[in-house]
């Protein structure tokens, strides 16, 4: 990403404003069922004790290499995966206990955008019954004629042009699928958007393009957003605070420049240690971890990551695990020996 042009993120909208998401303590964990009688024989620790707030306006960035958890956690949010335990409020409203017609009006103001705009695409439906769909669930249009002018609305304001609300999303290319996907998201004014990899997929120049368009949404329609990614240089560009996870949980969570000028967690060191510096002047040592992410099925106990952490301290961070604690204002690390 370092080689194309993406919008430096402005100073945050966010800075005073409430709370708009809390989460606390969520949980997921997914039963792996075995033997004739389908029991449950163990179970995948795919979100394990995950905390943070989010304020109106702000984006906060969820990054960590894949199976870390970050998706679950973007969709046990929007309860699209329902999760174990935790508690989930949305501006001030219980998320997670929430019955059917409040959580079709809290699914009104908290949208998704995947990754594979295609696979998330019905193939058989125009882009027009695509973007205009949330509408007519959420009975936002009063007839037929102000959905199709709603939709031609929201085509224009993602970048694509009225006119092709007729064709099919196999007509698109990727970026223009995503921006459907967007179009999609945004027919129902939501005030939180979850992009789940949503830039993952494209080519790294279409990627700037689809990250600057989020970014001028996100100040048109006062937006927040969570974006999830495995790639820490997207995040940096994108996030007012950034946090890490690591086997289900959360091990450092700061605002952006911070944790990307002063990473504390070994953990965190690591994955910035990987991404390339576009001026060559700059050196970063690069840190290598030894051998593969554990199994969620049986996390090491203790700190998660002290089967790969180089300054591991054996008795205390095979048998201890590390809370979240505040390092310095707003700066959180979960380590027995940083912070
Ligand atoms: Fe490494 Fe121990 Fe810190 Fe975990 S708690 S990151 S194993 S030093």
């Amino acid at each position: 990403m370092s080689a194309v042009d993406i919008k430096p993120v402005q100073a945050s909208a966010a800075f005073g404003k409430e709370k708009l998401l809390e989460v606390k303590n969520l949980v997921k964990h997914f039963p792996i069922k075995g033997g004739l009688l389908r029991r449950t024989v163990d179970k995948v620790h795919a979100v394990d004790g995950v905390s943070f707030d989010l304020k109106a306006g702000e984006t906060l960035g969820l990054v960590g290499e894949s199976g870390c958890g970050k998706s679950t956690t973007g969709r046990c949010i929007l309860r699209l995966i329902e999760p174990t335990s935790g508690e989930v409020r949305f501006a001030g409203r219980s998320v997670t206990g929430a019955g059917r017609d409040e959580m079709r009006a809290l699914a009104r103001e908290m949208q998704i955008i995947f990754q594979d705009p295609f696979a998330s695409l019905n193939p058989r439906m125009t882009v027009g019954a695509i973007v205009g769909e949330g509408l007519v669930i959420h009975k936002l249009a009063a007839n037929a004629r102000e959905i199709e002018e709603r939709v031609a609305q929201l085509l224009e304001t993602v970048g694509l042009s009225a006119d092709q609300m007729r064709r099919y999303p196999h007509e698109f290319s990727g970026g223009q699928r995503q921006r459907i996907g967007i179009a999609r998201a945004l027919a129902v004014n939501p005030k939180l958007v979850v992009c789940d990899e949503a830039v993952s997929a494209l080519d790294v120049s279409i990627q700037a393009q689809v990250i600057n368009l989020l970014e001028d949404l996100q100040e048109q329609f006062d937006l927040t957003y969570i974006f999830i990614a495995h790639d820490l240089s997207v995040v940096e560009h994108t996030s007012d605070r950034v946090a890490v996870m690591y086997l289900g949980r959360i091990v450092e969570i700061a605002a952006a420049n911070e944790l990307y000028t002063k990473p504390l967690h070994p953990y965190t060191e690591a994955l910035l240690s990987a991404v390339p510096i576009p001026d060559p002047r700059v050196q970063r040592s690069r840190v290598r971890l030894q051998g593969d992410v554990p199994s969620p099925i049986h996390p090491p106990p203790g700190c998660h990551f002290h089967t790969r952490c180089p300054i591991a301290q054996k008795g205390l961070c095979d048998r201890e695990t590390p809370q979240l604690k505040q390092s310095s204002d707003g700066h959180l690390v979960a380590c027995h020996l940083r912070g």
